[in-house]
């Protein structure tokens, strides 16, 4: 099916055209600018600014794809989980859509369009696991079909994606910290400063990311009492070691969440990662090392898909309508939405 794609549950507004795993176009209109001078993104303005970008990148995806409103099949829209105003421009724009142009609406879990990049873009079969890391969320999770997961552990705290924002704003880089961090950290020398890895004494794959924050601020304190602020090598090696941490603890706890998908699935799994900090090399390389060592498929998006986009949502949304799902004009924005299986059904958010 030809499916649009609508996405804006943080600070991109995003529209997509997919046609099965084709991508036909994937606009992204991000609002870095808007939020900079606020340190983060300040969810008033990013609502304000979807509802009046929404349309135009509807229109510039169309136009990319050159197709007509009148050959799409569905509608498909981030219903949640996210910054409420944004999801609730995207949500109203998709329902105007799908009202005017007649076309099936279908209410997307901006998470489901992050796990199932890995079908899109490699044609993953299912089951697969999956360690979702992005600005919200980390936590493997067994794909098992669009609307069916299971959460193996998670983190009991921050997410990565908060942690090197963080980390990016106490050392004075640009925000998205991840970006900034990672380049910092490229010239930095990772063992001069040690950080904790925290949770490697517990069984399972849960993870905690908060104290790593703490140790760095610690850091960079001491440092700017002894010698009045931060050299250029100092917030490399700062990035490095914090950047090393993380790698190392998703490294840890991916090869337990690998153990614990034998646990439930007799054949070895595929294992992908998606989100935004999935874009990050040093964790990519190290996890893709340990998936080869065991002789296990590792996918990982490219980066334009790592962070969000549409063209996930049009994806995911066409899987769903593929099964036969479909929302009414009752689709409720959901600031929360878990995507493991006991919680609430993945569709048909407003009933
Ligand atoms: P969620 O998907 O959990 O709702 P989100 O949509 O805001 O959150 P994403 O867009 O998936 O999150 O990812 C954004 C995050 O990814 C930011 O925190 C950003 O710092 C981080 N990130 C982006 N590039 C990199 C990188 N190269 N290294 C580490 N982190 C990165
Ligand atoms: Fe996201």
């Amino acid at each position: 099916p030809l499916i649009l794609g609508l996405e804006s549950s943080c600070d991109d507004t995003a529209a997509a055209l997919v046609r099965g795993r084709e991508v036909l176009s994937n606009v992204v209109m991000g609002q870095a600018e808007l939020h900079a001078t606020f340190g983060g993104v300040v969810p008033e303005i990013a609502a304000r600014a979807h509802a009046e970008k929404l349309d135009l990148a509807v229109q510039a995806a169309l136009r990319e794809a050159q197709v007509k409103l009148a050959d799409i099949d569905a509608v498909a829209v981030t219903a949640g989980p996210g910054l409420i105003g944004g999801v609730l421009s995207g949500v109203m724009c998709a329902k105007g859509i799908a009202a005017g142009a007649r076309k099936p609406l279908i209410g997307v879990n901006h998470l489901a369009g992050h796990a199932l990049t890995a079908r899109l873009t490699d044609g993953l079969p299912y089951p697969y696991l999956m360690l979702l890391i992005s600005g919200g969320h980390c936590q493997y999770l067994i794909a098992r079909g669009p609307g069916e997961f299971r959460r193996l552990g998670g983190t009991i705290d921050d997410a990565p994606g908060e942690a090197f924002d963080k980390t990016a704003r106490l050392l004075g880089l640009p925000q998205p910290g991840g970006p900034s961090v990672e380049a910092a950290a490229r010239s930095g020398d990772p063992s001069r400063f040690s950080f904790p890895r925290p949770l490697l004494d517990r069984p399972g794959c849960d993870l905690s990311f908060s104290g790593l924050k703490t140790a760095l601020l610690r850091e960079r304190d001491k440092l700017v009492d002894r010698q009045g602020g931060l050299t250029e090598t100092d917030r490399a090696d700062l990035c490095a070691g914090f950047q090393a941490a993380i790698r190392d603890v998703l490294t840890e706890k991916t090869r337990r969440a690998l153990a614990l998908y034998a646990e439930e699935e007799p054949e070895l799994p595929a294992f992908a990662i998606a989100g935004g900090v999935a874009a990050n090399t040093a964790i990519r390389t190290e996890l893709e090392t340990l998936c080869a060592s065991k002789d296990i498929r590792f996918t990982a998006p490219p980066l334009s898909l790592c962070t969000d986009n549409a063209a996930m949502i049009a994806y995911a949304g066409g899987e769903l309508f593929a099964q036969g799902a479909c929302d009414d004009m009752g689709l409720a924005a959901r600031p929360r939405w878990p995507l493991d299986s006991t919680a609430a059904p993945l569709v048909g958010g407003g009933r």
